[in-house]
């Protein structure tokens, strides 16, 4: 048998490798069409082309219809190792798709372009999610190189569509291609966490977004009693909804903040002139509610406060949810592969990992509502989605660490 510090070092020697193959990855834009682009072709056949070096014994294209894309598909890929058949299938999903890089004016240099600066690299997708890929590719690699079998089966998917609602990636993959996965399966997401790569996430909370609109009458400033004045009620209506932070007060400490949150964000402009009481104001409410509540719970009370209020002042208040998720089941923190990813990332970095619940929003729900448990880690750059978005080559490497020491875990030998 190898000694793992063999593949660590072999892992360590991919450095230039890494850095070209995000270079490459970089300079294939893979935007959706609702971002402005044409879908991830051009990416996923740079990433096929390298995943086939490695000779997998299975290659899968999955085709999901988009009719907005070039060639009239979004492209999915999955690249299979079939390992000793004695282990649990390891699938790593990371995602092909970018956000757009947004104004120009603040990159300090071509999003598309990539730079290196000493341990960093910049360009758009460089962390979300060009990380997953390359250090799930080169976890793969180092195992081929040394010829080295894992236990069990490894599952690299590059899908696409993540940053616009997953549609055509890893839902299309879940509902089209179910027979795939099982629920046995230790699955990855290396698409969040912490800088420390100790956050395992594991749940999430549920999403809601509901929108206020209160209508009073507009009139003069100087001659209140003729109306009825919107934004004096919506900024009662406000402190108001503080109520549902005391009805639904649960905490739950794998999550962060421990409780739901309610908090209202974006406020729609009323009156353009100081002199005018308003008769129409909107805002909204951004409520990230634990599992353990209903969503339909929460809306009914918001809907009760709001009755309520309208009544007292006299006027209307309508509530609408503009978008809501509800919370998929979490993870188990004990789960096979919560286990596995932990004593890995302890053996590479010797730091203690945490399960952990986070706001909402990734795409491990798909997996985790169709009863799959799913792990969401990286050990990540805080810059997705943002100007000069960068990664640091070092958590690539020691994520490439961490993912063979998954691959190889003695425990996954049945
Ligand atoms: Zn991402």
């Amino acid at each position: 048998m190898v000694e793992i510090e063999t593949i660590y070092k072999k892992i360590d020697s991919f450095k230039n490798e890494i850095i070209e193959m995000e270079r490459e990855l970089t300079a294939r834009p893979a935007l959706g069409p609702i971002n402005g682009g044409t879908g991830e072709h051009d990416k996923a056949d740079f990433a096929k082309e390298q995943l086939l070096l490695l000779k997998p014994d299975n290659f899968l294209e999955i085709h999901a219809p988009d009719k907005n894309a070039a060639n009239g598909y979004r492209p999915n890929i999955v690249a299979t190792w079939n390992g000793a058949g004695q282990g649990k299938n390891i699938w790593i999903l990371s995602h092909l798709d970018i956000v757009p890089p947004g104004d120009l004016s603040l990159w300090e240099t071509d999003p598309y372009k990539m730079v290196v600066e000493g341990d960093k690299i910049i360009g758009r997708g460089v962390e979300d999610n060009q990380h997953g890929m390359v250090s799930s590719y080169f976890a793969v690699k180092s195992l081929i190189d040394l010829n080295l079998q894992s236990p069990g089966k490894i599952n690299l998917a590059f899908v696409a569509d993540e940053e616009t609602g997953s549609r055509f990636g890893l839902e299309y993959l879940i509902t089209e291609k179910k027979d795939m996965f099982s629920e046995d399966d230790l699955v990855i997401v290396p698409d969040g966490g912490n800088d420390e790569g100790t956050m395992i996430e594991i749940a999430e909370k549920s999403m809601l977004w509901l929108k206020f609109t209160v209508k009073g009458v507009q009139c003069h400033a100087s001659t209140p009693e003729k109306g009825k004045n919107s934004l004096f009620a919506m900024a009662r209506l406000i402190l108001e909804m503080g109520k549902l932070k005391e009805k639904f007060n649960m905490k739950d400490p794998v999550f962060s903040p421990e409780a739901s949150t309610f908090e209202p964000t974006k406020v729609e402009a009323n009156v353009p002139n100081v002199n005018t009481i308003p008769g129409r104001d909107v805002f909204y409410l951004d409520c990230r509610i634990l599992p353990e509540y209903k969503v339909d719970q929460v809306i009914e009370e918001a809907t009760n406060i709001s009755k309520k209020l309208a009544t007292d002042l006299d006027l209307q208040i309508d509530i609408e949810a503009v978008h809501r998720q509800d919370a998929a089941p979490a993870t188990s923190a004990d789960s096979p592969v919560v286990n596995i990813l932990s004593s890995a990332i302890e053996r590479v970095t010797g730091l203690t990992a945490k399960p952990m619940g986070i706001g909402g929003g990734t795409v491990a729900a798909f997996f985790r509502d169709a009863g799959f448990p799913a792990a969401v880690w990286s050990t990540i750059s805080p810059t997705a989605h943002q100007p000069n978005e960068y990664c640091s080559i070092n958590n690539i490497i020691t994520d490439a660490k961490i993912m063979a020491t998954v691959f190889l875990n003695e425990e996954n030998r049945e």
